[in-house]
């Protein structure tokens, strides 16, 4: 399956989409990679929410990435007798420690912390502050407040307390526990979410050991000012629209997304653009101006993932919302002032052969209007390197190791396939142009670059580029 089109799109999966039948129309519609929301899923969710998921990837046969998304210490509320209640203007509800589901007078938080932390007065934003209510009496064990601005409160909503200083470390005992579960799993990135440090990366480095790549969540000022050593230290990060919108000035959120796309781009990350891209389709099969325009500004800048959140997971339309998506990515991508946009806000290469090497390639193609790039990469390295690059022609990214193109799948432009890994240079070029002819870049008659490392099998040499002639049989001619 090629798509037309070199963003990504990330859709969460949850009860209107994870069922095997729903996931394969998702990866018809458009989607690469499939998000699951440890906020919302217990560990067997979990496990069979993935078995579904690679039971779609082989009956495909095309590499998906699945991202366990970590919870945080993001506090959020309990659950409620009837799934929901309704605020309005100068209700007064209480939050308890007390574990049953909730009413329309009281609603279970169980984060200690806050009670100690929030005074009478201090602010508290509820479901991506929607809701806003005021703390008007606060004891060891319950904040009593006063309605500012209401709204429908379903289960486990977030709460944001920006008036309030808080103790919390980057991963709960929850999350140690979901992603020790999640690396038993065929899972390919994990994303922490809250990320305050470098620390917090360092410490999930530890534990993960490189098994999966380390997604962070900015979504806090205090992340914002430490952003570039964060960058430096993740293997992706993403732009946590949600809960970034009520931490810091919503007004400050599109300039911070555009300064962020631009350091992935430096830094050759894969950056993700989250939450409200088409939330108007959680229940209407059609977006609203703004929103298309919203997607279009992420794949202008050239993001390397787009994100569904409840459109894709809860919503009316999850197919629709993936369509929707892949519609307005494909149009802005031939957009004719795409190219010349992407092309304003390149990297230089830095000074290692790989991106001597990736910045050999884009030009090459360009300049000689080949089919396609074929870059062989066994840890991922390299076709990083390559898509750093956005060159204007596809990029194949071939790896012998199957977590590699389930990884790279989250990446701009790269199109991925697992291959045995080349005995020798004439082998090498034979595949990659049989591959590049089977998966339906080139035709007869066609060229293709092609990098690789040269003595082949050792990672991290790209050291190679070579020009090959696609012959009547796929097969390979220099
Ligand atoms: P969430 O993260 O959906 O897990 O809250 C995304 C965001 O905050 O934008
Ligand atoms: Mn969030």
């Amino acid at each position: 399956m090629k798509r037309n089109r070199r963003v990504k799109i990330l859709a969460t999966l949850g009860p209107a989409s994870d069922t095997i039948e729903m996931i394969t129309k998702l990866v018809h519609a458009g989607a690469d990679v499939f998000r699951i929301n440890m906020s919302h899923a217990s560990h067997d969710l979990m496990d069979q929410t993935i078995e579904r998921i690679r039971a779609v990837e082989k009956d495909i046969g095309r590499p998906l990435g699945v991202l366990i998304d970590l919870q945080g210490p993001k506090i959020r509320v309990g659950t409620f007798a009837e799934g929901a209640i309704t605020l309005k203007t100068d209700d007064i509800i209480t939050l308890d420690s007390n574990p049953d589901a909730g009413n329309q007078q009281r609603v279970y938080l169980p984060h200690p912390q806050v009670f100690e932390a929030v005074k009478p007065g201090h602010r508290l934003l509820l479901d991506d502050g929607r809701i806003h209510i005021v703390a008007t009496k606060v004891t060891p064990d319950a904040i009593e407040c006063r309605v500012v601005h209401g709204g429908k409160l379903s289960n486990k909503k977030g709460v944001s307390v920006p008036d309030s200083l808080l103790s919390m470390s980057a991963m709960t005992k929850k999350d140690h526990a979901d992603l020790a579960h999640a690396l038993t799993r065929e899972i390919d990135w994990v994303a922490l979410s809250f990320v305050q440090r470098p620390e917090d990366i360092i410490e999930v480095r530890k534990i993960t050991k490189g098994q999966v790549g380390v997604l962070a969540k900015i979504e806090k000022p205090q992340a914002i000012e430490r952003l570039d050593s964060i960058v430096k230290l993740c293997d992706a990060f993403m732009i946590a629209r949600g809960d970034l919108g009520v931490e810091m000035p919503l007004e400050e959120v599109p300039g911070l997304q555009k300064r962020m796309i631009r350091l992935a781009r430096r830094y050759g990350k894969p950056v993700v653009v989250a939450t409200q891209m088409l939330e108007s389709m959680v229940s209407s099969p059609i977006p609203t101006r703004a929103e298309v325009s919203d997607v279009s500004i992420a794949v202008f800048e050239g993001a390397d993932a787009i994100m569904l959140s409840a459109e894709s997971a809860s919503g009316d339309f999850p197919i629709e919302a993936v369509s929707t998506m892949d519609r307005v990515a494909t149009a802005v991508e031939k957009d004719q002032n795409y190219n010349a946009i992407i092309r304003s806000q390149s990297a230089e290469p830095e000074a290692t052969a790989a991106d001597a090497i990736s910045a050999a390639t884009r030009q090459t193609a360009e300049t000689l209007d080949l089919a396609a790039i074929v870059t062989y990469t066994s840890s991922g390295s390299t076709g990083l390197r390559a898509a750093r690059e956005r060159p204007s022609k596809p990029i194949i990214a071939l790896s012998p190791k199957i977590q590699t193109v389930r990884r790279l799948s989250l990446v701009w432009g790269l199109h991925c396939v697992q291959t045995r890994d080349a005995n020798d240079l004439d082998d090498m070029v034979d595949k990659a142009c049989a591959i590049a002819y089977s998966e339906g870049f080139a035709r007869p008659g066609d060229r293709i670059a092609i990098t690789a490392g040269v003595p082949l099998r050792t990672s991290g040499s790209t050291n190679m580029l070579r020009i090959a002639f696609v012959n009547q049989d796929g097969s390979a001619s220099s």
